[in-house]
């Protein structure tokens, strides 16, 4: 088929994802590029060349995670398989990953992605070259290579090998002859210097019922506890024209949902100055063909009235806004430098109660953030009450480089941080079972999303993000992506179950 790049068949790679949806975006972009390069991708590790890791670093144990798939894998190593760890942890960590994986080859974050055809080509050619000169010195083979802007020629990243080689652990270095090319170092590390998004029109779109957009990358917001605006670069905003252009192409291949992305939508400013982020919400609701749109994560202190105006005023986009509050009291809001008070917050909530369709709200919450009293952590319980959340994401505070909470101290034990995570929890999950219950015995549309075979019910989505499984006759068989109607008769703490009534109304895509 022509336009289908020719693929080496050689030339095979293995991608993990870790953490949120951005990450997991991101991923189907970097397939798509790698097999604009001729690559393959492959079900295991084993069969693979190349092994990726697109990588989380927002909590500690996330990071910890790679570390130890890296470990788990070394042994392949010897097989002269190839390894890259991609995204937070490679911007974060740097060429110190070299230093505690030494048979990693590649380390690029994710404001370098658009470099990554050129790294991936000076990869392969410096195996070559590895090789070449290992015969001649040892010394030599230590190549590395460079993809920092400030060593970045126009039209690409540049390549160097340096002759100095880096320092390798001693248990690691001994007197054991390097393997040829497993001590190639390309780095793509940015750090908050880039203007340029990761667009590429090569996305490997890997969930069969919603479409990722990018709509802007980065973070300016430099919350005390996260390490996102260090690994992810500044905030930087595509034109409503791409986006617009992406969404339309989406709707070609079948898509009738999307989810717009970004750690912050709401601070989408348009390079062309035609759109806010509510007008370009509603434009790509308004695209002939698609039927939900849904957005995140929202900021509250970006947050305007115009995008409940917008829910209002079009259909299409979905009955559903995450607005993280990370906690309730004002007090901790303020040392989180989060910029809003919990009155703030709570002025938001109200505007979503008083849309016209009922808008299902869900958050993030932090618990044991440094200095957080018994008085604050009651705070956050009785904001649970107060707005009567769907769903709220828990964390428990962890520290992070380079964030400025390090400087605060961290006094509360472990054991304090979980008994508040599990309190809270269990506060959640009453509210959950007393909303939920709500829905029994009422109509919901669904998309659907998949079958379970062990429980022989179909898996759908509500436009309020709310799991509906649902049985249906044989005669009906719904498709994956369809839409249905269906008859609530169940409600649990996280899903709902009911039975299909009909196909929905709309045509679908
Ligand atoms: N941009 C989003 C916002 O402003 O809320 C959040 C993005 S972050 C990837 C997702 C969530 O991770 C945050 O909302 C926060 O609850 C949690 N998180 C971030 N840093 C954390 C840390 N150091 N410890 C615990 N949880 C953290
Ligand atoms: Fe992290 Fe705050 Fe930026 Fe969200 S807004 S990504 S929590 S710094």
């Amino acid at each position: 088929m022509s336009g289908v790049p020719q693929q080496d068949p050689q030339k095979t790679f293995y991608l993990e994802t870790f953490g949120c949806q951005m990450n997991v975006h991101d991923s189907e972009k970097v397939v798509g590029t790698l097999v604009q390069q001729g690559y393959r991708q492959v079900e295991t590790v084993e069969q693979a060349d190349l092994i990726l890791y697109n990588t989380c670093s927002i909590r500690d144990k996330a990071e910890q995670k790679v570390f130890h798939r890296l470990a788990d894998y070394k042994k392949l190593q010897a097989q002269g398989k190839k390894f890259g760890v991609l995204g937070c942890v490679a911007q974060q960590e740097g060429e110190k990953i070299f230093e505690r994986a030494p048979h990693v080859s590649l380390v690029c974050g994710s404001a370098s992605y658009q470099n990554l055809p050129g790294m991936l080509v000076q990869l392969e050619n410096a195996q070559v070259e590895s090789a070449q000169v290992e015969g001649k010195s040892s010394k030599s083979s230590f190549g590395r290579i460079d993809s920092h802007p400030s060593k970045t020629t126009k039209g690409g990243a540049s390549s160097f090998v340096d002759d100095a080689p880096i320092s390798i652990p001693a248990e690691e270095s001994g007197s054991r002859k390097p393997d040829a090319g497993s001590l190639v170092r390309i780095t793509g590390l940015d750090d908050r210097q880039t203007d340029k998004c990761f667009e590429t029109e090569f996305t490997a779109r890997t969930n069969p019922h919603r479409a990722y957009i990018t709509i802007i990358e980065g973070c300016d917001k430099f919350c005390a506890y996260c390490v996102v605006p260090f690994t992810r670069g500044k905030e930087r905003s595509r034109t409503s024209a791409s986006v617009l252009a992406e969404a339309r192409q989406i709707v070609d291949l079948g898509y009738s949902e999307i989810q717009l992305l970004g750690q912050n939508v709401n601070s989408y400013r348009d390079p062309d100055g035609k759109k806010s982020f509510a007008e370009l919400l509603a434009a790509v609701g308004e695209v002939a063909g698609i039927k939900r749109v849904r957005f995140t994560t929202s900021h509250p202190r970006d947050f305007g009235r115009d995008i409940v105006c917008a829910i209002d005023a079009v259909p299409t986009l979905c009955d559903h806004v995450h607005l993280p509050v990370q906690s309730g009291s004002t007090r901790v809001l303020d040392a989180m430098q989060r910029l809003y008070t919990r009155e703030r917050y709570l002025e938001r909530i109200a505007w979503m109660k008083a849309a016209k369709r009922e808008i299902s709200i869900t958050t993030d919450v932090i618990v044991g953030f440094p200095g957080e009293t018994e008085e604050d952590f009651a705070e956050t319980l009785n904001l649970l009450d107060e707005v009567g959340y769907d769903a709220i994401f828990t964390f428990k505070y962890s520290p992070r480089p380079n964030t400025p909470a390090l400087q605060l101290e961290d006094a509360l034990p472990e054991e304090e941080k979980s008994r508040r995570l599990e309190v809270l929890m269990a506060k959640q999950r009453d509210i959950q079972i007393a909303r939920y219950k709500k829905y029994v015995g009422t109509a919901v549309e669904v998309m659907v999303e998949g079958y379970n075979e062990q429980r022989a019910q179909w898996i759908g989505r509500t436009t309020q993000n709310k799991t509906l499984n649902f049985t249906a006759p044989e005669t009906a068989s719904p498709k994956v992506g369809s839409y249905a109607q269906v008859l609530v008769t169940r409600s649990f703490p996280n899903s709902l179950a009911g039975e299909w009534i009909s196909a929905a109304a709309h045509p679908v895509v």
